[in-house]
């Protein structure tokens, strides 16, 4: 990498949201001082509105924020974006609760934490997301039924609707769509959606499943269906009589 600016950050943005000053002037200078370029809020709507406008390479977000809880702002982030978010706890039940309810945030850190910690935990999530995405390969086209995926264009049609999906989403379902039939475990679809040295939670992979079925909660045509296989994964079944066609 060759950059003008000093440091690991080589002016990669990062959206810091976080209600106390004090964490969010520390996190600030650390940051700057190696070159990344910080913005703040101190307000869940105000950190949203940031992570749409300025669209950062890192999010990271506090959980227990005024207006927008952290859990909300997760939530809202995730279904327009795969930028990484490290989730910022304080210790104990909180903490406890925030991994237990698989936000789809990459990484979470307990409060308080050391600075050193917490900038090898950012350049860590930065160095990982800038790897391609590993599935699906380009140019393939899915169609079955009434279905089709592009992975051109990223776009999934179901009756000649659109239906909007973020990257994730669109790559698990992707993945999962063209190994139909076969019992795939959160452990295998993390590696091979998110990439083989992706350490986060394997609960990621529930909640994106989760998602993309609320997603085709309207569309009871749909010609397949993503089964839970309990205690092992997930398969994608096609409809009786239904196919993947060239
Ligand atoms: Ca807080």
């Amino acid at each position: 990498m060759s950059s003008p600016e000093p440091g690991q950050g080589h002016g990669r943005r990062v959206l810091l949201v976080e209600d106390e000053e004090a964490v969010r002037m520390t996190l600030r200078y650390n940051l700057a001082a190696q070159g990344y370029v910080v913005s703040e809020a101190s307000s869940g709507t105000a950190g949203l509105a940031l992570a749409r406008s300025r669209s950062p390479d890192l999010v990271v977000l506090d959980l227990m924020l005024p207006e927008l809880s952290g859990e909300e702002v997760c939530r809202a982030i995730r279904q327009e974006s795969d930028v990484p978010i490290l989730m910022l706890t304080a210790r104990g039940a909180e903490s406890d609760k925030v991994t237990g309810l698989g936000l789809g945030a990459d990484d979470y850190m307990t409060k308080p934490f050391g600075v050193k910690e917490f900038m090898a935990r950012v350049a860590a999530l930065l160095r990982r997301s800038e790897r391609p995405p590993q599935a699906p390969p380009q140019g393939q086209l899915i169609r079955v039924g009434n279905f089709t995926a592009d992975a051109d264009s990223r776009r999934v049609m179901v009756d000649r609707q659109e239906v909007k999906m973020s990257p994730k989403e669109f790559s698990l379902l992707f993945f999962l769509l063209t190994h139909h039939g076969r019992v795939h475990s959160r452990d295998s679809l993390l590696r091979a959606v998110w990439g083989a040295d992706f350490h986060g939670d394997s609960k990621t992979v529930a909640v994106h499943i989760r998602w993309i079925r609320e997603k085709f909660e309207a569309f009871p045509s749909l010609p397949f269906r993503v089964n839970t296989v309990f205690g092992v994964g997930y398969r994608v079944d096609l409809a009786p009589g239904e196919t993947l066609q060239p």
